[in-house]
């Protein structure tokens, strides 16, 4: 009987034939793609192998068919839910990085066709010289990938606007788990045919095959625009110059805030901190400034910097980016590498921002948790985290607790479990409650449906195992 170990080294010679110095199995490699951005705890895979065509992918799958090893695709794995942590030894991380080109721009029709590890900066780099852009903007956008932003469902900086990336992908080729390939989408933006498998891959988080190019939907930069940071003493104050601009109909591409806790690691003045941008015509930048300024000091705040470009608005923006990083360390400087992060990712109808912001504060106390809040607040969608010491099961549970919590007053508000950052790992249970909130007693149903599409894209279960339902 051939044990394991030795079909493992079988595996390993038979992709080193194939893939030679783009196959990865030294310790030190394997242990970086053990783990991506969140706290989940992974374990080595097997191998990392770097393709470079949609043969050599294909190839992968089906040795993975004939081995039953399985794969997880990555991008730069800055997923923060555990979505591209591995759990399983036999994985295989495809990582997509040497697949990274711009094949083709159009300026006329506004798409872009890509390669997956392409990084969302370097795009939108390039998109500038053509006067155009993705939108799709995670403040991860420096490292995350069009692939990794794509099949976590990703948003960002520019959301408040221009929505998640659901809504800025024409057409997608993937390799599926059969080890075919499919070509779904269309190069317009209007595109009926049949059932959307696009919209099926957006968000699957690696478990229904892997992304190898990309057509992408496309805006023009702004003509002109508007941006202001501003301050307040409370999180109240901050929210109600957010509901002022909405109610005067005025539609920034970007809402974005931070609390008082993480200007302190910035060495900003602890204060709540407000930034809102508004792409626009030339002519209208000053009326749009007086509105801004007076939804801003009727809720009590103060504008603290303005800016009348889109490139000089990303660097009064930097603090915001920063979000991640000050948060991390925070929990370092508490608890050192023994911390354990959890990022919270819920959305609320913005009616309901009061509500959600006060609630998470009191269930904060409630749970006695170290704990921050930030996030792209223009499409309602809180980033709440929380640390605890690994070591500290009291701790930990603690903030278990109060992530379900704040999950759970989501869903009472009628918003979501999951805005941006996907299901991965860590919100599994909390996917299921949404589901089950939505269908008295049918949940189930749901549930299979779901279940049903993932066997068909994949019916040997090769993909990215222990994510989502699994
Ligand atoms: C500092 C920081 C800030 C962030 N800010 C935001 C934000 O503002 N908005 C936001 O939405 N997210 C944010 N994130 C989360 C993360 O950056 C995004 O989800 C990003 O889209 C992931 O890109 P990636 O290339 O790192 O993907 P990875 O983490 O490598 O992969 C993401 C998922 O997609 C799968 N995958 C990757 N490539 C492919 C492919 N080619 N085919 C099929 N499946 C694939 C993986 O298996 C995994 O499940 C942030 C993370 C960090 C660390």
């Amino acid at each position: 009987m051939v044990s394991m170990v030795q079909r493992q080294g079988d595996v390993i010679k038979e992709l080193e034939a194939v893939f030679k110095d783009r196959l990865f199995t030294e310790p030190h490699i394997l242990s970086l793609y053990s783990h991506d951005a969140s706290s989940e705890v992974g374990v080595k895979p097997m191998a990392v192998i770097q393709p470079v065509s949609v043969d050599e992918v294909v190839k992968i799958v089906k040795l993975a068919i004939d081995y039953g090893f399985k794969i997880i695709p990555v991008g730069s794995s800055t997923s923060l839910s555990g979505n591209a942590t591995p759990k399983l030894e036999n994985t295989v991380i495809v990582s997509l990085e040497r697949m990274n080109s711009i094949i083709e721009i159009s300026d006329i029709d506004w798409y872009a066709r890509v390669q997956p590890g392409i990084k969302d900066d370097e795009l939108n780099l390039e998109l500038m010289s053509y006067g155009l852009q993705w939108p799709v903007d995670p403040a991860s956008s420096k490292t995350a990938t069009v692939g990794g932003v794509i099949s976590n469902g990703g948003g960002g900086m520019r959301g408040a606007k221009y929505g998640p990336a659901s809504h800025w992908i024409l057409g997608l080729e993937a390799v599926i788990g059969t080890g075919d390939v499919i070509r779904i989408g269309c190069r317009t933006v209007k595109c009926r045919e049949g059932y959307n498998l696009v919209q099926t891959f957006i968000g699957s988080e690696g478990t229904l095959g892997i992304i190898t190019e990309a057509t992408l939907r496309l805006a023009p930069l702004p003509e002109s625009f508007v941006g202001l940071m501003a301050r307040f003493r409370d999180a109240e104050s901050l929210v109600n110059a957010v509901i002022r601009v909405k109610r005067d109909k005025l539609w920034p591409m970007v809402t974005e805030f931070i609390d008082y806790m993480i200007a302190q690691v910035l060495g900003l003045e602890p204060m709540y901190y407000l930034w809102i941008g508004i792409d626009t015509y030339s002519g209208s930048e000053q009326q749009i400034l007086s509105k801004l300024n007076n939804d801003v000091s009727l809720s009590g705040g103060e504008i603290i910097d303005k800016a009348f470009t889109w490139q000089e608005f990303s660097k009064i923006l930097e603090p915001r980016r920063m979000l991640y990083s000050a948060t991390l360390k925070a929990a370092f400087n508490d608890y050192g590498t023994d911390a354990f992060v959890a990022f919270e990712d819920i959305a609320v109808p913005t009616s309901k921002l009061p509500e959600a912001v006060r609630e998470i504060q009191t269930l904060g106390q409630k749970y006695n948790v170290k704990m921050v809040i930030g996030g792209h607040i223009g499409d309602g969608n809180l980033h709440p985290t929380v640390w605890a010491r690994r070591s500290d099961k009291d701790e930990m549970e603690r903030i278990m607790k109060f992530f379900e919590d704040v999950g759970k007053l989501a869903i009472r508000l009628n918003g979501t479990v999951s805005a941006e950052h996907g299901i991965g790992v860590q919100k599994k249970g909390l996917l299921r409650e949404a589901i089950s909130s939505r269908n008295d007693g049918n949940s189930d149903y749901v549930i299979n449906l779901m279940k049903n599409i993932k066997r068909v894209f994949d019916p040997y279960g090769i993909f990215n195992p222990g994510k989502i339902f699994d």
